[in-house]
């Protein structure tokens, strides 16, 4: 469409080969998606922002989310126009048109429409933290716990752990405890850096020990490195402690791939609908695959104007596939459906489009995810019912559980088994 419209086009298949595109080609104008393998597309926003050849580049984002904190990021990034598909051909031309008036004269022409081997032991999944947004102790959440997401994943001897929240202090201390002076080496992958997802670890005891090693992963945000988000919180007058005073060795390791090993797991992340750069990450190992998304929104698609059908969102295509067939998927379910209906574009689930999604997809063994701080163990307990009934009614062989902290799953050769 564009190159009938008098543009020459270049291809990139992801940001960094689009860095390189734009250093040899010096476009009039980029579009870029934010969310992209190798370099997401805030960063190709500030790299072509500091090349002086590029100064006359407009940047138009062109993705599928629609949060305000991501329009922003991407402002402050160096973007000039910010789009949101699904996109009618006619709102790019006019946005390019507004970027570089009197470019292109054409009329727009609409487009057609290695698994990792435990012995023995098997895989253990722990809930050391399951809640979101911040910690909730108190009467009421005795039962499911109060912590923010940590979960410990053991394949054989290696120790993954899925994000810091205030859990992880838990874990830390049982870590200890288990090990009596012996060097602890664990992975620690973080799906994102908001608070709930990091908060713990200034409070993670093997930190500050010399003897232990701690390989942490992730992404880089849409305002900062991974680094520096997680030093942030630990700078004064936040904290006593800065992260490089910490003894523990810590390895910070900025992910570029969406498909990596840590020591002996093969691990692929899916970028998820949520403000900012989130990911999901999906473990496998010879007894089964764990899928942890703590932070999603599920997409309802929209309804086509012509012919009344929904048509999904591309983004929840994605993730689909991401889930399909998994033993175990522990998802982000934090609103019912009616409070889902206040909370749109907030970033997280509605437990009847999990339970969906999850069926829909052949999903083994559910686990409702990242509860929401103002709900106690009875009204969680509500929600699960629910949840069980919709997967009763459709007659399906998926099992649901809310996420317990303390709650334990071992995953042998295919079957999950919950204590
Ligand atoms: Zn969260
Ligand atoms: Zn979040």
């Amino acid at each position: 469409m564009l190159r009938r419209a008098q543009w020459d086009v270049y291809e990139a298949g992801d940001g960094e080969e689009g860095l390189e595109l734009a250093m040899k080609h010096r476009p009039d104008v980029i579009l870029c998606d934010l969310l992209m393998p190798r370099v997401n597309g805030y960063q190709v926003c500030r790299a072509v922002r500091e090349r002086i050849e590029l100064r006359h580049t407009k940047i138009l984002v062109v993705t599928g989310r629609d949060y305000t904190a991501d329009r922003k990021s991407a402002e402050e990034a160096g973007a000039d126009g910010y789009l949101v598909k699904p996109l009618e051909a006619s709102q790019l031309m006019s946005a390019l048109d507004k970027l570089m008036p009197g470019h292109a004269g054409a009329a727009p022409v609409v487009p057609a429409a290695a698994p990792a081997k435990s012995e023995g032991p098997g895989t253990r999944v722990k809930f050391w933290g399951v809640r979101g947004s911040i910690p909730s102790p108190g009467n009421g959440t005795v039962h499911f716990g109060g912590n923010t997401s940590c979960v410990e994943v053991r394949v054989g001897e290696q120790i993954v752990v899925l994000d810091a929240g205030s859990g992880i202090r838990g874990l830390g201390n049982a870590l200890v405890e288990e090990f009596r002076g012996k060097p602890i080496e664990l992975t620690l992958l973080l799906t994102h850096t908001h608070w709930d997802h990091i908060q713990g670890f200034p409070f993670f005891v093997p930190a500050y020990d010399s003897r232990n090693r701690i390989n942490i992963y992730g992404y880089e945000g849409a305002l900062s490195g991974l680094r520096t988000a997680l030093e942030g919180q630990m700078e004064s007058p936040y904290f006593p402690v800065s992260l490089d005073e910490l003894p523990g060795n810590l390895r910070i390791h900025e992910l570029r791939e969406m498909e990596f090993t840590a020591g002996a797991v093969q691990v692929e992340a899916c970028f998820t609908n949520h403000p900012g750069v989130c990911v999901a990450y999906k473990l496998r190992t010879s007894d089964g695959v764990v899928v942890y998304m703590p932070d999603n929104e599920t997409k309802r698609g929209t309804v086509n104007v012509v012919n009344g059908q929904v048509v999904p969102d591309p983004a929840d295509e994605k993730l689909k596939d991401f889930i399909r067939g998994v033993d175990v998927l522990i998802m982000d379910s934090q609103y019912t459906a009616e409070e889902y209906q206040t909370h749109l574009n907030w970033g997280h689930g509605c437990i009847d489009d999990v339970v969906r999604m999850a069926m829909e997809n052949d999903v083994k063994r559910l686990y409702a995810f990242h509860h929401d701080p103002a709900h106690d163990d009875r009204f969680i307990s509500g929600m699960l019912m629910h949840a069980r009934q919709i997967a009763e009614r459709a007659a399906s062989p998926l099992v649901i559980e809310a996420a317990r902290e303390g709650q334990e799953i071992t995953l042998r050769a295919g079957v999950a088994a919950a204590r």
